[in-house]
């Protein structure tokens, strides 16, 4: 039967009837591997490779290295931790797992090796003296005693001692102890074995694997077909190094990377491309406005500031909507170039509207705008959630030039009469469903689209790669890096002479709290409770509050007065977070700096080092600082440059958290990787975008078409149907 199945039909085929699943092992592989058909199947890689060709005799062991070892059990033992150690031998008292440790000790008779799992007492019921076991990990002096130990290895009972016997028939014992073995996530109720053997036969049965990429762009870049591949992906030919291969650059590995990369960006090329066939209008002006905002103010522009001005002024003339991203790091400028795109939109008749995530970033938007733009006669307004007077009537009639707000900006009740240009600060907070929004809102308005999380340039052309994309790469001359350090469990005394110092010397300071209220639960110093102590501590100076629930009126006053330097020390959550502007300030305390993000702390401390005076961000940590917050905390005080930041961040949460849920909308990739595959970026968006100027439709290529629809399914309809 196999063996006749229609070679286009075999990838699309259950998974059920590949030899040795069954209904059984079909559900299970769907419900816990989300493997259904044999394509998922193809495509479940594996995360790393064994070399068990030549596991390490034990004698021969060396201390941290990663190393495979191979012999059989002579112990395996529960061990109490919280009960001097004492061994648990009944199954039914390995409940709670807290403090049980399971410890298998092997030999190969050269030696011995002690693998330890912490709170996974159930592997003792799988393991028994005298089976053939296999373990790889990173190899440890033992703290006591003389035997070496593996900490969490991965572990598998070679042949014999198999409950898979059925599956074990289809690959047979090469698929297991080839030279180089691959190893894939799985769970409990699927054995490694069996996967392997599983997705060994998947290979086997689903016959000639048809490569839908265009070979001239595969061979044009040296990389390998499709079936060739999937099958050495998977399993290696023998000569494989197992170093390339773990660090997922042999070609097969990079091909199939390379077609992930390769359906984004095609993605992308068409719906550039469609944005392209939309009408928009052309937007131009002499820039007068600006020009005489120009002159109002006490510097130049910066040589970058003055480039993407000129990029996106002339993006806006064009009679196509623009959708642009501009970058730079926090400080960088951005509002003004901003300002440029929305006083050339207001000079040629239109309307702008300038949008911000949260309400205090809207009002300090708009306090900041309105102060420059009222004397050039333009009117301006404010639209939050919490605002009740909106001049609804007054922007639909046109009677409004510029409109600064939330969200709240894009729903239905308020109208423009004509906005034509659109700006989205702070971009990462909003989802790709409210770009479209805002298009909607009127005959395509220009977008611009600002971050200030600085972001590696191929994740940007990940994320956006729609979009064009501009870099202020330059911060205003007069800056002086902020000097960071950090602190744990700190000297309040110091602290407050910390404080009162860089007040007494002329400077002013913010003290940034995670929480405004302590809660039952929560051990946080609050932020309200922190201003009564400062206000104690520095009678002589004025502490002012800041935090999320306070009236829009009341944050307002605060604001202006802390910028006026009528306050000298702001205490707040972090709703300062993004975009307020106080030149004056020169030192930030950032409170139990451990629970913040790494890109939260940088654009904390961008909050200060605006001006010509040196500043200081001083990182307060408490109690014993997990792994990832002190490399965290330790990449704060090693370097202000936001790409090297978010960088490090990226590498630290990997890409999945760094972009957050919020950021949906875009394909997952299953094989690729942001960051290990980086590389392959450039050329897969050039590979795609010059093959879809070519070919729009891709008449030519049906198969890569149904390919691309299948990458981009239930995110977005590429081509339109009909
Ligand atoms: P961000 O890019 O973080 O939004 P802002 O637009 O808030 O930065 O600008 C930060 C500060 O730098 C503001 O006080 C702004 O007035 C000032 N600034 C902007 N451009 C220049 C320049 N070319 N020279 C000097 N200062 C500048
Ligand atoms: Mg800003």
């Amino acid at each position: 039967m196999a063996g006749q199945r229609q070679r286009s039909d075999a990838p699309t085929l259950e998974i059920q009837y590949i030899k040795g699943v069954g209904p059984k092992r079909a559900a299970l592989l769907k419900s816990k591997l989300s493997i259904h058909k044999v394509a998922d199947a193809l495509y479940y890689l594996p995360f790393r490779y064994e070399d068990r060709g030549n596991p390490v005799s034990m004698r021969d062991l060396s201390p941290d290295v990663m190393q495979t070892v191979s012999g059989k059990v002579v112990a395996a033992d529960v061990i109490d931790l919280r009960n001097h150690g004492r061994k648990v031998t009944d199954p039914r008292k390995f409940r709670p797992v807290k403090g049980l440790l399971f410890e298998l000790t092997l030999s190969d008779g050269t030696g011995f090796v002690k693998g330890k799992w912490f709170q996974q007492p159930y592997l003792a019921t799988k393991y028994k003296k005298g089976m053939s076991v296999i373990l790889s990990g990173m190899v440890r002096y033992p703290r006591y005693g003389t035997v070496y130990e593996m900490e969490n290895p991965s572990h598998e009972i070679l042949a014999d001692h198999q409950s898979d016997q059925s599956a074990a028939q289809g690959g047979g014992e090469t698929v297991h102890t080839n030279r180089i073995t691959p190893v894939y996530r799985t769970t409990d109720e699927i054995s490694p074995k069996l996967l392997r053997t599983i997705i060994h036969n998947a290979l086997s049965e689903a016959g000639e694997i048809k490569d839908y990429m265009p070979a001239f762009i595969t061979e044009g870049l040296g990389l390998p077909g499709l079936e060739e591949s999937l099958k050495s992906a998977h399993f290696p030919p023998e000569d494989a190094d197992i170093d390339v291969l773990n660090s997922w650059s042999t070609p097969w590995q990079r091909r199939l990377s390379f077609d992930e990369l390769f359906m984004l960006e095609a993605g992308f090329a068409v719906l550039k491309r469609g944005k392209l066939s939309e009408k928009g209008r052309v937007l131009a002006s002499k820039g007068d406005l600006f020009g005489r905002l120009l002159a109002s103010l006490p510097f130049e522009l910066t040589g970058a500031q003055n480039r993407v001005i000129a990029e996106i002024l002339e993006d806006m003339s064009r009679p196509l909507p623009m959708q642009r991203l501009l970058q730079g790091d926090v400080g960088a400028g951005k509002t003004l170039v901003a300002l440029a795109a929305m006083l050339t939109a207001v000079e040629s008749g239109a309307q702008s509207a300038l949008m911000a995530p949260t309400e205090i970033l809207a009002e300090q938007h708009y306090m900041n705008i309105r102060s420059m733009v009222e004397s050039l006669g333009l009117r301006i307004c404010l639209i939050t959630g919490s605002r009740k007077d909106r001049p609804l009537d007054e922007i639909s009639k046109g009677e409004i030039d510029i409109v600064v707000g939330t969200h709240a900006l894009i729903q239905d009740e308020v109208r423009f009469q004509d906005l034509g240009l659109a700006v989205i600060d702070e971009q990462h907070r909003f989802g790709v469903e409210q770009r479209a929004l805002l298009r909607k809102k009127s005959l395509n308005p220009d977008v611009l689209i600002m971050t200030a999380t600085p972001i590696p340039r191929t994740l940007a052309l990940t994320l956006y790669g729609d979009l064009d994309y501009s870099v202020l790469d330059e911060l205003p001359p007069g800056r002086t890096p902020v000097e960071t350090r950090m602190y744990v469990d700190p000297d309040r005394r110091r602290l407050f002479r910390t404080v009162e110092d860089e007040v007494r010397e002329g400077g002013q300071a913010y003290v940034v709290y995670p929480l405004v209220e302590e809660t039952e639960k929560s051990d946080l110093k609050s932020a309200s409770e922190a201003a009564g102590e400062f206000r104690e501590k520095l009678s002589g100076l004025k502490v002012e509050l800041l935090h999320g629930r306070m009236r829009p009126s009341e944050k307002e006053d605060v604001m202006r007065g802390f910028k006026a330097g009528e306050i000298d020390i702001l205490v707040s959550t972090t709703v300062i977070e993004v975009g307020v502007d106080v030149p004056n300030a020169s030192l930030m305390l950032i409170e139990h700096a451990e629970r913040f993000g790494l890109s939260q702390l940088h654009q904390l401390r961008g909050r200060v080092g605006r001006g010509e005076r040196p500043s200081r961000c001083v990182l307060l940590a408490y109690g014993s600082l997990g792994e990832e917050s002190s490399r965290r905390l330790e990449v704060m005080c090693r370097t202000t440059d936001g790409f090297k930041v978010a960088e490090e961040d990226l590498s630290i949460r990997g890409p999945g958290e760094f972009l957050g849920t919020r950021q949906s909308g875009l394909p997952d990739f299953k094989v690729a990787n942001i960051i290990r595959d980086s590389r392959l970026f450039e050329p897969a968006r050039e590979a795609a975008f010059s093959l879809l100027a070519s070919d729009p439709e891709l008449g030519k290529y049906p198969e890569l078409k149904e390919a691309l629809e299948n990458f981009w399914r239930g995110k977005v309809e590429l081509f339109k149907t009909g």
